[in-house]
C-alpha cells in the first residue's frame, strides 16, 4: 500500500517538474467568470447561448492561447502585451486572433446587464448628442454598422482623441491595436445570436441596445 502511494507521489512529482520546465512562470491565462447568472439576459439572449458562447465559443479561445503561448514562450507577458506584440507579426497570427477574442469577449460579457438599455447619462450622452447628433442617431447608427460588418465581427463604441465614433470590426480585430479606447461592444459573430434570432442580426443589435446594454461600464471606461 505504501509502496503504491509512493509511486503515485514520485508521479505527480514527476508531472509537477515537467510543467515547470515548459511554463516557467506557470502563467496562465484566466477565463473570468461571467459577471451574471447564464440566466440574466434572457429572454434577449438565452441561456442556451449564453452556455455555448461563454463555455465552450471563450473557453475555447483561452484554451487554444494557452497552448500557443507555452508553445512561443509568451508566459511572462499580460494579455494586452500578447494583443499588441502579435498584431503586427506575421508568424503569430493564431496566437493573435485567439489573444484578441479572448479579451473581445470578456468586454462584450460586461458590455451587457441584466436588465440593461435605454439612454446613456451624463457626459457620455452629452458626448453622443455631440457627436452623433442625438441618441436615436446614435441608435440607428451603431444598428447599421452591426448589419452591414460582412461575416464574423465586432460592433464597437469607442473614444478617439476627444470625440466618439462607432467603429465595426472583422473577426478579432480591435480598437486597442488601433490607438482608440473601446467603451462598450456588441459580438456579431452568428454564435452570438443565431440560436435566438437565427439570421437576424439586425433585430439582435437592436435588441442589445434597446434592453441589454450596459451604459454604466461605457460611462465606466470613459476618459
Ligand atoms: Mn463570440
Amino acid at each position: 500500500m505504501m509502496k503504491c502511494f509512493r509511486l503515485i507521489f514520485s508521479a505527480l512529482l514527476l508531472i509537477n517538474w515537467a510543467n515547470a520546465i515548459s511554463n516557467p512562470t506557470g502563467k496562465k491565462i484566466v477565463l473570468p467568470a461571467l459577471p451574471y447568472e447564464q440566466t440574466a439576459l434572457a429572454p434577449y439572449i438565452s441561456a442556451n447561448t449564453l452556455e455555448f458562447h461563454y463555455s465552450k465559443h471563450h473557453q475555447g479561445y483561452v484554451d487554444k492561447l494557452n497552448d500557443l503561448i507555452l508553445e512561443k514562450n509568451l508566459t511572462d507577458k499580460s494579455l494586452e502585451e500578447i494583443i499588441l506584440l502579435s498584431a503586427s507579426e506575421p508568424t503569430l497570427t493564431a496566437v493573435f486572433n485567439n489573444a484578441a477574442q479572448t479579451w473581445n469577449h470578456t468586454f462584450y460579457w460586461q458590455s451587457m446587464r441584466s436588465k440593461g438599455g435605454g439612454e446613456p447619462t451624463g457626459k457620455l450622452l452629452e458626448k453622443i448628442n455631440k457627436n452623433f447628433g442625438d441618441f436615436s442617431q446614435f441608435k440607428k447608427q451603431f444598428i447599421e454598422a452591426g448589419a452591414k460588418v460582412f461575416g464574423s465581427g465586432w460592433v464597437w463604441l469607442v473614444e478617439e482623441e476627444a470625440d466618439l465614433k462607432i467603429v465595426a470590426t472583422s473577426n478579432a480585430d480591435l480598437p486597442l491595436i488601433k490607438g482608440q479606447k473601446a467603451l462598450l461592444v456588441c459580438d456579431v459573430w452568428e454564435h452570438a445570436y443565431y440560436l435566438d434570432y437565427q439570421n437576424r442580426r439586425k433585430d439582435y443589435v437592436e435588441v442589445f441596445l434597446d434592453h441589454l446594454v450596459n451604459w454604466d461600464f461605457a460611462l465606466k471606461n470613459m476618459s
